[in-house]
C-alpha cells in the first residue's frame, strides 16, 4: 500500500474520534461552550442516553448571524488569538474543534442569537457538511441539538453500551459542571424525565447534597474557606496554591477512588497523584480498602498549569507539581485535624444500624399514631406472648381485652368494647404491640388472610405482614452481626447501567451489611456472589435490579438514613405480593411470625398490615343487638 494523505473528510472522523469518544463527550464540550459563552441557565437534555439525540440550551450571549457558520470550522474559536495566549487559558475550550468534532459524526442543529442582535439564525450541518442555514427568531442565548450521533460511524456505534450505560455517563458529565459552577443552574432530562437539577444558589454544598443526598451532605465538611462569600483558603501556600471544597468525615467512606473529585480553575481533572495525596491524609482514620469522599477545588495562576496535553482536556500538566500536592495534603490534613482530632478506625459494619434505626423508627413514629409509646427495638423479642390456648377455651362469646395479663399500667388500653366497636373497620392500634393468636380461616383475593382472633375478624394484608416480618428479621441478623446470605452457585456479572453505577459504588457497603456480596468487575460491572437470604425465591440480578431502582426511587426521603432506608426497600421487594395465592399452612406459618413481630401492627412504610372487624360491630350488623 502506498501512503497517501488521508481526504479531509477522514481525517475529520479520526480526529472526532478523540474529542467525541461517547454521547457523555458530545454533552461535556457542548456544556463547555454554554459556560464559556456566560450562561447561568443550563439544560441539557438527552434521548436514548445521547444517541438519538443530545441537547443543550443555554442563556449565553450567543454567536452572531455572520460568524455562526464559521463555528463549525475545524479550529475555528473566538477564545484564543495566538500561541502566547495559550500560556494563560481562562476558558473552558479554546481548541476549536468540538463543534466541528460532533458534527462530522453527527446531524446537528445550531440555533443561535447574538444578544446585540435583533434575530437569530439556524444552521443544519450533517456529517460535516453545512447543509442550510436561515435566519430565524429565537431568545438570546444558543439551542445545539445533536441528533444520530456516529450515524456515520458504524464501528463507533458499535462500542457504545446500552442507553442506560451512557445517560448514567451523562449524569456524572452535569454533576460535575454543577459541582465546578454551584451559581450556575444546570438541569438533565433524559428521556422525558428530569434527572438532576441543580438550583444556581452558588453554595457548593447544595449541589453536592443534591447529587449524593443528605446523609452524604451531613458528613462533609468544609475544607479551606468553602462556600465562603470571599477569602483567601487557609490552605493557600506561598504559590498561591488555593485548595477549597468539601471532604468526607471518616465516618464516610466509599470502595473506590470514584468519589475523590478535582476542580483545577473549575476545570474537572484526573490526577492520581492528588487522589494519593488525600488518601495519605486519611491514614489510620479509614480502614484499609475504604477511601474518602472529596470534592476539592483547586485554584491557582492559569500560567502555572498546562491544560493543553489532552484532547478532551481531562489532564493537566502542574508546572509545580510537589507545591500542589502539598497544598492539597496540608488543606484536607487540616481539614480532618479540626473535624475529627482522635484518628478512629470505624466499620461501617458496626456503625450502621443505631443511628440509622433509631432515625428511621422515629420517621415512622411520627407519620404513626400520636400518643403510641416508643417501642424499645433493642429489647429482646419477647415471642407470642399469648400461649396457645385450647380451641374450646377461647374466649367467643365475651367481648373482652384479648389479653390473658392485664397490659401494664403504662400502656394505653387498646381501645375495646363499645369505643371500638363505633367505627366498623379500624387499623390494630399500633400501641398494642401484642398481637393474639390468629386462627386462620383462609384468603381473600389471594390478597388478605381472613383469620379469628379474640377481638374478632381480623384482614391481614400478607403482602405488608410479610415485610413487617422480614424487616425486623433482617433488623435481628444485623444486630447479631450475621445477615443471613444466599450464596449463588455461580457469581453474577452485573453490569450496573443508567447511573446505578454511581448508586452501586456509593451504597456497595451498606448493600454488603445487608447481605449482598459484591465485588467490582472493572468499569462499571460488578460480581455478585451472594444475595441476602431473603430474596433466596428470587432471580438475582432482579433483586440487584430492584434494590437499586428502590434507592434510586427513595433518594430524597427527607430524614431517612440510607442503611435504614436500604433494609426496607429489600424486604419490600423481598415479601409476598398481594395475588399470591397462599396454601392454609404458609398462612398459618406467616401470621404466627408475625404475631413474633415487636411492632406487627403496621408495615415498615407505616402502613398497617390488619384490619379487625369487632365481634360487636359484626353483633350490631346482624341485628343481635339492640343499638
Ligand atoms: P472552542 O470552544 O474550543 O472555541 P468549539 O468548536 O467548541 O471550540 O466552538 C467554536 C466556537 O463557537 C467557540 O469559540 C464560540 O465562539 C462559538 N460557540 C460554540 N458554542 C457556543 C455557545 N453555546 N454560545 C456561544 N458561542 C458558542
Ligand atoms: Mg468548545
Amino acid at each position: 500500500m502506498s501512503i497517501r494523505v488521508l481526504s479531509p473528510e477522514v481525517a475529520s472522523r479520526i480526529a472526532a474520534g478523540e474529542v467525541v469518544e461517547r454521547p457523555a463527550s458530545a454533552v461535556k464540550e457542548l456544556v463547555e461552550n454554554s459556560l464559556d459563552a456566560g450562561a447561568d441557565e443550563i439544560r441539557v437534555e438527552v434521548r436514548e442516553g445521547g444517541r438519538r439525540l443530545v441537547r443543550v440550551v443555554d442563556n449565553g450571549v450567543g454567536i452572531p448571524a455572520s460568524e455562526a457558520a464559521l463555528a463549525f470550522e475545524r479550529h475555528a474559536t473566538s477564545k484564543l488569538r495566538s500561541a502566547d495566549d495559550l500560556e494563560h487559558i481562562a476558558t473552558l475550550g479554546f481548541r476549536g474543534e468540538a463543534l466541528a468534532s460532533i458534527a462530522s459524526v453527527a446531524q446537528v442543529t445550531l440555533l443561535t442569537r447574538h444578544v446585540d442582535e435583533a434575530v437569530g439564525s439556524q444552521l443544519r450541518v450533517e456529517g460535516g457538511h453545512l447543509k442550510s442555514q436561515e435566519a430565524k427568531g429565537a431568545p438570546p442565548g444558543t439551542v445545539v441539538t445533536v441528533e444520530n450521533l456516529f450515524y456515520n460511524v458504524p464501528a463507533r456505534l458499535k462500542f457504545l453500551r446500552q442507553p442506560a450505560t451512557e445517560s448514567g455517563h451523562i449524569v456524572d458529565v452535569v454533576q460535575r459542571f454543577a459541582m465546578a459552577f454551584p451559581e450556575r443552574r444546570f438541569s438533565l432530562v433524559s428521556d422525558s424525565r428530569l434527572v438532576f437539577q441543580s438550583t444556581g444558589s452558588g453554595r457548593l454544598h447544595d449541589v453536592l447534597v443534591k447529587v449524593w443526598g443528605l446523609d452524604v451532605g451531613r458528613q462533609l465538611v468544609p475544607v479551606g474557606m468553602a462556600d465562603a462569600d470571599e477569602g483567601v483558603g487557609r490552605a493557600g501556600s506561598a504559590e498561591s496554591i488555593r485548595v477549597t471544597g468539601y471532604t468526607g468525615l471518616p465516618t464516610l467512606s466509599r470502595s473506590n477512588r470514584n468519589h475523590i473529585l478535582f476542580f483545577l480553575n473549575r476545570r474537572l481533572i484526573q490526577d492520581r497523584s492528588l487522589a494519593f495525596a488525600v488518601t495519605e491524609a486519611y491514614r489510620n482514620r479509614l480502614m484499609v480498602g475504604r477511601y474518602p469522599v472529596a470534592v476539592l477545588m483547586i485554584d491557582l495562576d492559569p500560567e502555572l498549569v498546562d491544560v493543553n496535553v489532552h484532547p478532551a482536556k481531562a489532564e493537566v500538566r502542574f508546572r509545580e507539581e510537589r507545591a500542589v500536592f502539598r497544598a492539597v495534603q496540608k488543606a484536607v490534613h487540616a481539614t480532618l485535624a479540626e473535624h475529627s482530632p482522635v484518628p478512629e478506625v470505624r466499620s461501617e459494619g458496626l456503625s450502621w444500624s443505631m443511628p440509622g434505626w433509631a432515625e428511621r423508627r422515629q420517621t415512622l413514629l411520627a407519620a404513626g399514631q400520636s400518643q403510641q409509646p416508643a417501642l424499645d427495638l433493642s429489647r429482646p423479642p419477647t415471642g407470642p406472648v399469648w400461649p396457645p390456648p385450647p380451641a374450646a377455651a377461647r374466649p367467643s362469646s365475651q367481648p373482652e381485652p384479648a389479653t390473658t395479663s392485664p397490659p401494664p399500667p403504662s400502656d394505653p388500653a387498646p381501645p375495646v368494647g363499645d369505643s371500638a366497636a363505633s367505627d366498623a373497620n379500624h387499623p390494630i392500634p399500633q400501641s398494642s404491640n401484642v398481637l393474639p393468636l390468629l386462627r386462620v380461616v383462609g384468603q381473600m383475593g389471594a390478597t388478605y388472610i381472613v383469620a379469628e382472633g379474640p377481638e374478632g375478624m381480623y384482614l391481614v394484608d400478607q403482602h405488608a405482614a410479610h415485610e413487617r416480618i422480614l424487616f425486623e428479621q433482617m433488623l435481628g441478623q444485623q444486630a447479631a452481626g450475621a445477615v443471613a446470605q444466599q450464596a449463588l452457585l455461580e457469581p453474577l456479572a452485573f453490569e450496573a447501567g443508567s447511573g446505578y453505577a454511581g448508586l452501586l459504588a456509593e451504597y456497595s457497603a451498606a448493600l454488603a451489611g445487608a447481605g449482598f456480596d459484591l465485588e467490582p468487575f472493572g468499569g462499571d460491572a460488578w460480581l455478585v456472589r451472594a444475595v441476602p437470604a431473603v430474596y433466596s425465591r428470587v432471580d438475582p440480578r432482579r433483586a440487584l435490579e430492584e434494590t437499586l431502582e428502590g434507592i434510586a426511587d427513595g433518594r430524597d426521603l427527607v430524614g431517612e438514613s440510607k442503611e435504614a432506608a436500604l433494609v426496607a426497600v429489600i424486604c419490600k421487594r423481598a415479601a409476598i405480593k398481594g395475588g399470591q395465592t397462599l396454601s392454609l399452612e404458609e398462612m398459618r406459618q406467616l401470621v404466627r411470625q408475625l404475631e413474633a413481630c415487636r411492632d406487627p401492627g403496621s408495615c415498615p412504610h407505616g402502613r398497617p398490615t390488619m384490619l379487625v372487624l369487632s365481634r360487636m360491630q359484626l353483633e350490631k350488623e346482624f341485628g343481635r343487638r339492640g343499638s
